[in-house]
C-alpha cells in the first residue's frame, strides 16, 4: 500500500530530509518500524503514522513524558 517501500514506514524520503521533532531540540527523528512510529532522537517522544501521514504533534505523541497526559481523545 506504500508509495514508497523502500523508505521507512513508507515515508517519502523527502519527508525524512525535512521531518524533526516538534520538540524544544526539534531534533532528528526515526522510524520506528516495528511499531509503525516515528521516535524522537532526542526526547524519544513517539508520534504516529495515520494515513501514510507522519502527526508530529506535541500532543499526539507518547513516550517519555513526564506531564502527566490529560487527553483521552
Ligand atoms: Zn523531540
Amino acid at each position: 500500500m506504500s508509495q514508497y517501500p523502500n523508505s521507512p514506514l513508507g515515508l517519502s524520503p523527502h519527508l525524512w530530509d525535512v521531518l524533526a521533532c516538534p520538540c524544544e531540540k526539534h531534533a532528528a527523528v526515526e522510524a520506528d518500524e516495528e511499531a509503525s512510529e516515528i521516535v524522537c532522537s532526542k526526547c524519544s517522544r513517539r508520534f504516529p503514522v495515520r494515513d501514510g501521514i507522519p502527526v508530529m504533534l506535541m500532543d499526539q505523541a507518547a513516550g517519555d513524558l513526564n506531564e502527566s497526559g490529560s487527553t483521552s481523545a
